[in-house]
């Protein structure tokens, strides 16, 4: 099969429906999926296929991942390489032998266990294995030291180049066209189509996808005057290296096959069988970015190209290394490949539409981009060709990354990230790189109130108040359990909102101001809820055409011609571009997410405190709206409403006059409180949060929001899929569960059982300080979803019994309180 350069002899398509510009793993997994899904595509790559990080890649394939998103992409991959040679008739280099990850702690082990039961859930085999079976498995292991492991029998590697030649052969039978030694050199705008510039002529197209790997930051830039931003990434060096044989493990090989990979992730490295030696690849805290200083510039072109070996960088590694399986040291060094590797500041890639930019994509920055290619592909021509995905990929969707990515956060996180690639992610855990992106004028007096923070859209939120003899450092946090320094504290905090009152700062909120002729029309044309009346505030959920949650927003009505939306802080990107795409001729979109601080006010005492300080009308109705209020003399927007589930007001303001209401506010006796206290409070009220209850995984009915819908409405987004869902009944629901959970409650994506079957998954979970108990909303099978229904939790391994609840607050179920 040749190139349909060749075939063309140079002369290029002058269009196309979809322009894919980079040919590694991931864009060529691009073309065969839209390709295959009928769509008419071009692949321009500027050298031969593989020419940036694909062809150096040790082509590891692990489906392991602590993420529901990422761990789908890639067992679809797995599952895609197996079939792939034979499909398309290309010969391929596919080991699967299987992976021992090893645990050095009860943490790691308890890792193990959640991924162990994700895996399940998707049906995948991984397996606990105790130190003594590990011999068995893997017998020059040393495991004087070890606490056990987790086997993955999907596990192996893949030769990348050939991965990518098979899915461009397949990606050509299906009709799409591969041009290489094509670069891109800009793109235009003309109408509604884009005009992409490279080295052979122009071509017209619909769609554009930035498969650019580590030059996608480049190529990005093209799309600034379009509404673009600069790409959040780093480029890191990565290194592994290759044994000479090593005798004792070929005489071995010969009668049992090649080794299982390992991967020893307390001490970041992975060692893996190559022939008859090691390979050995270690995450290294030392590590080195590239290409990120004036006398280090991104050259030209790298194609095929290497850094210098740096084994120094490596020494620790390869000592432990050494020590662990003792054979590394019998042999050589052979090989050393050190090239470079793309980082999100997160470590995650970005897979899905360019925020600011109708019908361009990203599909870049991928550091796992092998064992991701597979899935990545059939993520990325769901997003081109439906406009939506089967699963929920917002953990690697583009548009979680907004304004506040600057070069040196993007560095300091990459670092980071690279240094601990491996690592645990706590729930209690901030990762400490690049602090203080975005800081509310309140930020030092919460901070001398002993707050502790955690970033929100770059926005530094107070999770907790610590007392001066707290341990704040950061290894507290490394835990899984509940308690921590932070639980006795959380506590008070929830027992003061339930008997009096607290005050929470919310910076960050998303405000996004529709406005301009038939603007209402435009917002309720998009929603399947019901806008608010004058002087009133709302909920609104938008669906795709399957009537899945895409988003949820607070609607405040200004009249026809304007609505206002304050939405989730991470959603400021993702909700302006819904708003924003498509809008009719004279309706305008403002961000003016900037421009106003939020100081949440409740318990039962909310009223007593606000009124000292207050000329607002406190005695209006909850859902009620003041927008000419003055709290502490200054002037600012009331909102009566109650995610905590007690008597409250959200408290609008200029974020200049935070302080002094927050000031006038403790005085007048609020107790400050935090994010994790709010979490548990909303959680008691079976209140839902965006991208952990409320995911595209789930239709408005599954996830118990039918009073949210307003079925009299002419049309919307979802609404035959929804009507059709409530005929024919929804498979899975919302239910809250109270569970018997010991020392940890459930982490999202934790599985629900009866009878031996999965039945179900936990969307988020807390500790709830008024009911006293542990409790999970979950996702459970339909017909599970009544009341009195006993299931289980897995918790980290352990089954918890748990009782279902009805969908109702499990805190003043009659809303009582809120309404006082
Ligand atoms: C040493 C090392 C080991 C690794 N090991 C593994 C591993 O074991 N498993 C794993 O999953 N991942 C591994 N990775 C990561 C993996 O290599 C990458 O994630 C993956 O190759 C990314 O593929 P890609 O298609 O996104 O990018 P790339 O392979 O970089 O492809 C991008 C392509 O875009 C082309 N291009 C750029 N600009 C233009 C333009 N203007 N016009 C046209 N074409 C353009 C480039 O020439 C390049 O071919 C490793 C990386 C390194 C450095």
């Amino acid at each position: 099969m040749t190139d349909s350069a060749t075939q063309d002899q140079g002369r290029l398509l002058a269009q196309a429906r979809v322009v894919i510009i980079g040919g590694g793993a991931v864009g060529v997994s691009c073309a065969y999926h839209i390709a295959r899904a009928g769509w008419d595509v071009v692949l321009l790559e500027k050298n031969q296929l593989t020419a940036g990080s694909t062809w150096h890649a040790a082509g590891n394939c692990p489906s392991f991942s602590t993420s529901w998103a990422v761990m789908n992409m890639q067992r679809y991959s797995l599952q895609l390489y197996r079939r792939l040679a034979a499909e398309v008739d290309y010969p391929m280099n596919y080991h699967v032998t299987g992976s021992i990850r090893l645990g050095h702690s009860r943490a790691r082990m308890m890792e193990f266990e959640r991924a162990r039961g994700m895996g399940q859930y998707q049906g995948m085999s991984l397996e606990m294995l105790q130190v003594s079976d590990l011999k068995d498995r893997y017998p020059f292991l040393e495991t004087h030291d070890l606490a056990g492991a987790l086997y993955d029998p999907d596990d192996g590697d893949i030769d990348p180049a050939q991965l990518t030649q098979a899915l461009a052969k397949g990606a050509r039978m299906a009709g799409a066209r591969i041009e290489r030694f094509c670069g891109a050199t800009g793109i235009r705008r003309e109408g509604d189509d884009w005009i992409v510039e490279t080295e052979k002529g122009e071509i017209r197209c619909e769609q554009v996808v930035n498969a650019a790997g580590y030059y996608a930051q480049r190529v990005g830039a093209w799309f600034v005057p379009y509404g673009g931003r600069t790409v959040p990434m780093a480029v890191m060096s990565h290194q592994y290296f290759l044994t000479e044989p090593i005798p004792e493990l070929e005489a071995w090989s010969k009668d049992n096959g090649k080794l299982p990979l390992l991967r020893d992730v307390d001490s970041s490295y992975y060692l893996r069988q190559e022939k008859y030696g090691l390979n050995l690849g270690p995450y290294e805290r030392n590590c080195r970015a590239h290409w990120v200083t004036p006398d280090d510039p991104m050259p030209e072109d790298f194609s095929f190209q290497l850094y210098p070996d740096d084994l120094d960088r490596l020494e620790w590694y390869i000592e432990d290394a050494m020590a662990r399986v003792p054979i590394l040291g019998q042999a050589g060094v052979g090989r050393v490949i050190n090239g470079p590797i793309p980082y999100a500041p997160d470590g995650l890639p970005l897979l899905g539409p360019m925020p600011g930019v109708p019908n361009a994509y990203e599909a870049c920055v991928f550091t796992f981009g092998i064992t991701q290619a597979g899935g990545a592909g059939k993520v990325l021509a769901e997003w081109v060709t439906e406009g939506r995905t089967e699963w929920d990929m917002w953990s690697c969707d583009p548009r979680r990354y907004t304004g506040y990515t600057d070069p040196d956060y993007c560095l300091a996180k990459a670092m980071e990230t690279y240094g601990h690639e491996y690592a645990m992610h706590f729930p209690r855990h901030r990762w400490p790189a690049a602090p203080d992106r975005r800081l509310s004028p309140l930020h030092e007096r919460l901070s001398a109130a002993g707050a502790q923070f955690a970033p929100y859209n770059g926005w530094e939120r107070a999770t907790w108040f610590a007392h001066p003899d707290d341990d704040t450092s950061d290894a507290a946090t490394e835990t899984w359990e509940r308690d921590g320094p932070w639980q006795p504290r959380v506590r008070e905090e929830c027992e003061a909102v339930r008997d009096g009152c607290g005050v929470l700062e919310i910076c960050g909120f998303t405000r996004l101001m529709v406005s301009g002729p038939g603007a209402r029309a435009w917002v309720d044309s998009l929603t399947a809820s019901r806008l608010p009346a004058e002087k009133r505030v709302g909920l609104l959920y938008f669906t795709d055409d399957r009537g899945r949650i895409l988003t949820e927003m607070t609607a405040l009505n200004y009249g026809p011609d304007q609505v206002g939306l304050i939405t989730a802080a991470v959603a400021q990107w993702h909700d302006r571009d819904l708003l924003t795409n498509g809008a009719p001729e004279g309706v305008t979109v403002e961000d003016l997410s900037d421009a106003a601080d939020c100081l949440l006010v409740t318990g039962p005492k909310a009223r007593e405190v606000l009124d000292q300080i207050s000329d607002a009308d406190l005695s209006l109705p909850w859902l009620s709206v003041q927008h000419d209020a003055t709290v502490a003399g200054k002037a600012c927007a009331l909102l009566r409403v109650a995610y905590a589930g007690e008597l409250g007001w959200e408290i609008h303001c200029d974020p200049d006059d935070a302080p002094a209401i927050w000031g006038a506010l403790t005085v007048a006796g609020a107790k400050p409180f935090g994010m994790f206290a709010l979490d548990s409070l909303r959680i008691e009220k079976g209140y839902r949060t965006w991208k952990g209850d409320l995911s595209s995984d789930y239709t408005l009915l599954e996830a118990g929001l039918d009073r949210f819908i307003d079925l009299s409405k002419s049309d919307f987004p979802g609404k035959a899929a929804l009507v059709a869902q409530a005929e024919a009944g929804v498979a899975k629901r919302f239910a809250p569960l109270i569970v018997a959970a010991e020392g940890c409650d459930a982490l999202v994506m934790a599985t629900v059982w009866q009878d031996g079957e999965v039945v179900g998954e936990v969307t988020s979970s807390a500790w709830g300080y008024r009911v006293g108990a542990s409790v999970a909303l979950a996702m459970l099978r339909a017909d599970l979803a009544a009341p009195g229904t006993e299931v289980e939790v897995d918790i980290f391994g352990r089954r918890c019994k748990a009782r279902v609840q009805s969908d109702a607050p499990l805190w003043d179920p009659k809303n009582e309180r809120i309404r006082a």
